[in-house]
């Protein structure tokens, strides 16, 4: 295979003094630095649309209390202001009805100033979440959930595609920048079938010519197949769950897994028992056979806003041209 190329993104992992007989190799994909060039890309975009007398808008609608949402969402409209974007926040509460919630869709699909808009996922069980999704114009789409730009994808054609995915092809072409950016005919295994991130995954991997491998919780000999890959994308959900054994030397790893885990005071560097957080790769077992690997966290998380606030800059550029 084409052995990527460290880049400005990239740094050498450092290797623990116990890993003296087989110590890691990889780069470190940093997702932090080329997520701040994204967004340094979108404040530039959105003041040269300024120009012309417009300024992106994106609503965010959260309906409850989860506190991982709420930490979502408090990032993205952060960074939204940062950009230079107008942020519009709808906080609703945990009984809204899915009349109320289509309606207010409605409202924000036929409001100029808004030009994306996102309804964090999950909704509550007593609302559907395909007729929210399938609710939003298509045009306003920035989190690339309608089947519109779910099929656009697929197509090839011009599409909002999902922001996960969309962010793991920018880190891959961060990573091959000695062959410009150029996948082709590299060998891609996405793990995980996911609507938000295991399909349109392949999608932009097949789009960028990659022959790809879907493996799910069905595949037969799954670390086997693995082993074949140039590039493995893991969106499972298991925290650890790819170790070495699954990794061709060399190969590049794309770990889209946020898996929060306890850790006894015995093991954690506080000398305290806490919660933290892990990818679905085994990290420090993978980084000792692969070419380059995303850490979790600071990888492909900071990624995901960054493409949001990209998405929003596109629905504007096509609603005002
Ligand atoms: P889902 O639960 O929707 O999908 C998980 C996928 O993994 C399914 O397709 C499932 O297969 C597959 N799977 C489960 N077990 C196995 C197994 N043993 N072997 C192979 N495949 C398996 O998760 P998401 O796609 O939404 O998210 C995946 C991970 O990515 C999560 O940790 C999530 O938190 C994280 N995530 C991170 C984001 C970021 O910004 N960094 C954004 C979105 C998600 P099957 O279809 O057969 O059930």
């Amino acid at each position: 295979m084409n052995t990527p190329t460290a880049t400005a993104t990239t740094t050498l992992v450092t290797a623990p003094s116990s890993e003296a007989v087989n110590p890691p190799r990889a780069h470190l994909i940093d997702g932090k630095a080329a997520s701040t060039r994204l967004l340094e890309e979108v404040t530039a975009g959105v003041a040269e649309l300024a120009t012309r007398g417009v300024t992106p808008g994106l609503a965010v609608v959260l309906i409850g209390e989860d506190p991982a949402s709420q930490v979502y969402v408090r990032n993205k409209l952060k960074r939204t202001v940062e950009c230079g974007m107008h942020s519009f926040e709808h906080r609703l509460t945990d009984d809204t009805s899915e009349a109320e919630l289509l309606a207010l869709v409605a409202s924000l699909n036929a409001d100029p100033a808004v030009h994306g808009i996102l309804v964090q996922l999950p909704l509550p069980e007593h609302i559907q979440e395909d007729a929210v999704l399938e609710a939003i114009d298509p045009r306003k789409d920035v989190d690339g959930f309608h089947r519109m730009n779910v099929g656009a994808l697929i197509q090839g054609a011009d599409a909002l595609a999902p922001c996960t995915p969309t962010g793991c092809m920018r880190l891959l072409r961060d990573t091959f920048v000695e062959q410009g950016g150029d996948l082709s005919g590299l060998h891609a295994v996405v793990i995980g079938r996911s609507n938000i991130v295991g399909k349109p995954m392949a999608s932009l991997l097949l789009a960028a010519n990659c022959s790809v491998t879907q493996l799910h919780s069905r595949s037969r000999n799954p670390a086997e197949l693995c082993r074949q890959a140039d590039i493995v994308v893991a969106a499972v959900g298991r925290p650890n769950m790819i170790t070495a054994e699954w990794i061709k030397p060399g190969a590049v790893v794309i770990d889209v897994g946020i898996n929060r885990i306890e850790q006894s005071a015995e093991d954690s560097p506080t000398g305290q028992a806490r919660t933290r957080l892990v990818g679905d790769v085994d990290f420090t077992s993978v980084a000792s056979v692969a070419s380059a690997i995303t850490p979790v966290p600071g990888g492909v998380g900071p990624m995901t806003i960054a493409c949001l606030l990209a998405n929003t800059l596109t629905a504007a550029l096509r609603q005002s041209s």
